[in-house]
């Protein structure tokens, strides 16, 4: 399913403007650069037919045109055949009859929602054909052939493409994005690569700037795969972050500034995905609940109630529970003398108990508004020693860098994208508005 949300993610976005760069080859390994389909399954649009046409009443039942109409719908969650053929605007009892019951159209019955399917019809509504992505993303064509219908598989043929996109900071992250024509997934990922380095919550400023690489996987011409940025830069306040991304085996890759250091820390800078923060690390603020000036030794994060919360870092469960003003809170004990909390939480996730290992990013609890709290919002707390730092601001060691082989190996590639950024950023910014 998670294919399923990136594409529905990918196609909601509308591009406005895109950077052509098909004459600049970034590395060997580069198949096409262009636009995102506006349509998964790759047709031409140019002939999709206003429904109005279609549904035009008994006077399209006398024409004697040969012209046909595609529509396309994605697969709502709950769909029955039958709804399906309605909003696709099929009205054919054949076509109804061999799509709910042949074995042939069963990859039909298993469209899971989300899936994009693409019908032609005449005038009156029969089916002429139909297109949708099948199992291993090959791509099925069913067509009707006299009185009886057919199927066709096309094997998917994967093509990885890369895609490059600019852009610059207005309003704010995510609307810099939507311009540039980035997929919510590439711009999730953008923050979350340089979020050890940028605080996402409140460093950014207009006039930031990005720039990333990254991959989609497409078969016969349909995205089936939303893939990872592949080197991205970041421009904040005028510092230049870059980050490149090394697979050091099938299961293991990580991303590191072009020198081969990790930019991966020990801990993650906030517990949930980027969101506001509501009130800062003080040693002095007004208590919204108590009504009196009192420390705050945390930071607290808004966000909805159910909101996942995850472990800043490896380590231990070594409280979960009630405690008073703090709600349903989560203690963890990392290496060293160090230690996280998370306060105010709704409910823990399933599975969790005291003595549990737990890896960063781990999901422990979820967001709520238990214990002294005006609104929902996550308590973080970050203590050296037992006692609380400020955790936007505390210097967090790095994970390992790059050593040996995989050094030499990373390198090579690096430097390929480095001067690819060079070139990107010199011809390309200019062209932002
Ligand atoms: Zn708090």
């Amino acid at each position: 399913m998670l294919t399923q949300n990136m594409l529905n993610q990918e196609r909601k976005k509308k591009l406005r403007w895109f950077v052509t760069l098909s004459t600049m080859p970034l590395l060997g390994v580069v198949t096409a650069f262009g636009l995102v389909p506006t349509s998964n399954l790759g047709l031409n649009t140019g002939n999709i037919a206003i429904e109005e046409i279609a549904l035009s009443g008994p006077a399209a039942n006398q024409t004697s045109t040969a012209a046909t109409f595609w529509h396309t719908e994605r697969v709502q969650r709950g769909d029955t055949v039958a709804d399906l053929m309605q909003r696709l605007n099929i009205k054919d009892t054949a076509a109804s009859d061999y799509l709910r019951n042949s074995a042939e159209a069963k990859s039909f019955r298993k469209l899971s929602s989300g899936n994009e399917v693409q019908a032609e019809t005449d005038a009156t509504g029969a089916l002429v054909s139909l297109r949708y992505l099948g199992g291993q993303n090959a791509q099925i064509i069913i067509r009707k052939q006299g009185e009886a219908f057919s199927s066709e598989t096309i094997a998917a043929q994967l093509e990885k493409r890369l895609f490059v996109r600019t852009g610059e900071i207005k309003t704010s992250l995510y609307a810099a994005t939507d311009a540039a024509g980035m997929p919510e997934s590439a711009a999730n990922q953008l923050t979350q690569i340089f979020s050890g380095d940028v605080d996402f919550h409140h460093d950014l400023r207009r006039g930031d700037k990005f720039t990333a690489v990254y991959e989609m996987t497409y078969s016969n011409g349909a995205l089936v795969k939303a893939g990872k940025i592949q080197a991205a830069e970041f421009i904040n306040r005028g510092q230049v972050y870059r980050a490149v991304l090394f697979q050091s085996d099938a299961k293991h890759s990580d991303y590191y500034t072009p020198e081969g250091k990790s930019l991966r820390k020990a801990f993650l800078r906030s517990p949930i995905a980027f969101s506001r923060v509501s009130s800062g690390f003080t040693t002095s603020r007004f208590h919204p609940v108590l009504n009196k000036w009192r420390a705050h030794k945390g930071v607290d994060f808004a966000a909805p109630i159910g909101t996942p919360v995850k472990a800043t870092s490896d380590g231990v469960v070594s409280f979960f529970g009630k405690q008073n003003g703090y709600g349903n809170v989560i203690v963890l004990k990392h290496q060293g003398q160090l230690s996280t909390v998370y306060g105010h939480l709704s409910r823990y996730a399933k599975g969790l108990r005291n003595g549990k290992r737990v890896s960063q990013g781990d999901v422990i609890g979820y967001v709520g508004m238990t214990g002294m709290t005006s609104g929902p919002h996550l308590h973080y707390e970050f203590k050296i020693n037992g006692q609380q730092r400020d955790p936007l601001r505390v210097a967090l060691p790095n994970a390992l860098p790059l050593t040996g082989a995989n050094k030499v190996a990373f390198r090579v590639m690096a430097d390929k994208f480095v001067a690819s950024l060079n070139q990107l950023r010199n011809t390309n910014l200019a062209k932002l508005d």
